[in-house]
C-alpha cells in the first residue's frame, strides 16, 4: 500500500469545492459526472488487468503478486475517489422546502421533522 492518501483527499475536496460553487454550478456538476464516468471506466480496466494477472499466474506459475498488489492499490484509490465525489443525496423539507441531507431527522432551517 503506497498511494498518497493526502493527495487523494485533496483531490476529492477540490472536486467537491468545484461541485458546490454557486457560480457555474451546472457546468461543474457535469464535469464531476464526466470525471466519475472516466473513473468507472478505469476501475473496470483495472479489474480486468487484475483478473488477467491472476489467470496468467495460475497458468504459468509465475509469481505476479507484485503486479497484483499494485493493481489492488490502484483499484482502492479509484474506488475512494468515486466515493468521495459522489453527489450529496438531498431531500426537501415538507414544511419550508429547504434542501436537507438525506440522513438527518430534522430540517436545519425550520426544525420540522423529516422522514428518514
Ligand atoms: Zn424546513
Amino acid at each position: 500500500m503506497e498511494f498518497n492518501f493526502d493527495s487523494i483527499v485533496a483531490g476529492a475536496k477540490d472536486l467537491f469545492d468545484k461541485a458546490s460553487t454557486k457560480a457555474g454550478e451546472a457546468i461543474d456538476y457535469s464535469k464531476v459526472q464526466i470525471d466519475r464516468s472516466q473513473l468507472r471506466v478505469k476501475l473496470k480496466e483495472k479489474y480486468t488487468e487484475l483478473g488477467k494477472a491472476y489467470y496468467a499466474e495460475k497458468m504459468t506459475g509465475t509469481d505476479r503478486s507484485y503486479a497484483m498488489d499494485k493493481l489492488v492499490d490502484e483499484i482502492t484509490e479509484i474506488k475512494f475517489k468515486l466515493e468521495e465525489s459522489e453527489p450529496k443525496k438531498v431531500k426537501k423539507c415538507p414544511q419550508c422546502g429547504a434542501e436537507c441531507a438525506k440522513d438527518i431527522a430534522f430540517c436545519g432551517k425550520c426544525g420540522a421533522k423529516l422522514d428518514v
